[in-house]
């Protein structure tokens, strides 16, 4: 059986980033089962998997525009601080819902001054190469209702 759109695809990974300092991990939180074909995980990894077959390992170096995309640096604004009234003790790394014209977007504070708070709408791994080391355990066709939801139930994916 090789990896597959509508294929379960079991899981063990690292991702790093060019420094070589893990950005995640599977290891300790037990394997990842994601749906092939249905963007659960980022456009290049899913490529890089598709045919391979459960025992193979899988090493591959992702550039952003198929990982998490490029950074914008137009998407980093100063906003004042009065507008975050509401909020006590605003933090370096605090994350909000900020409505734009494209809708709800997660920025992410990265810097403070007296009175402005400026905010990063890009993604926090955007303009990131991303390298996988990736080992397939498990390939098994998906069911009905994961294929309906669009993503795998029970070990390593959604409980509901
Ligand atoms: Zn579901």
């Amino acid at each position: 059986m090789k990896v597959a759109e509508k294929m379960v695809v079991v899981i063990d990974y690292t991702l790093t980033d060019n420094n070589g300092e893990v950005i995640d991990t599977s290891e300790g939180a037990g394997p990842l089962a994601y749906l092939h074909g249905a963007g659960n995980i980022v456009e290049g990894l899913e490529e890089a998997l598709t045919g391979k077959e459960a025992g193979e390992q899988v090493k591959v170096s992702i550039e952003p525009a198929k990982g998490y995309g490029e950074r914008h640096e137009d998407m980093q604004q100063d906003v004042p601080k009065e507008l975050f009234g509401g909020v006590e003790n605003i933090e370096v790394g605090m994350q909000f819902q900020s409505e734009t014209d494209q809708g709800p977007v997660l920025v992410t504070v990265v810097a403070i001054t007296e009175e402005l708070v400026t905010v990063d709408g890009n993604h926090p791994l955007a303009g990131v190469d991303l390298n996988f080391d990736v080992t397939i355990r498990e390939i098994r066709e998906a069911n009905e209702e994961e294929l309906a939801h669009g993503h795998v139930h029970g070990e390593g994916g959604h409980h509901h």
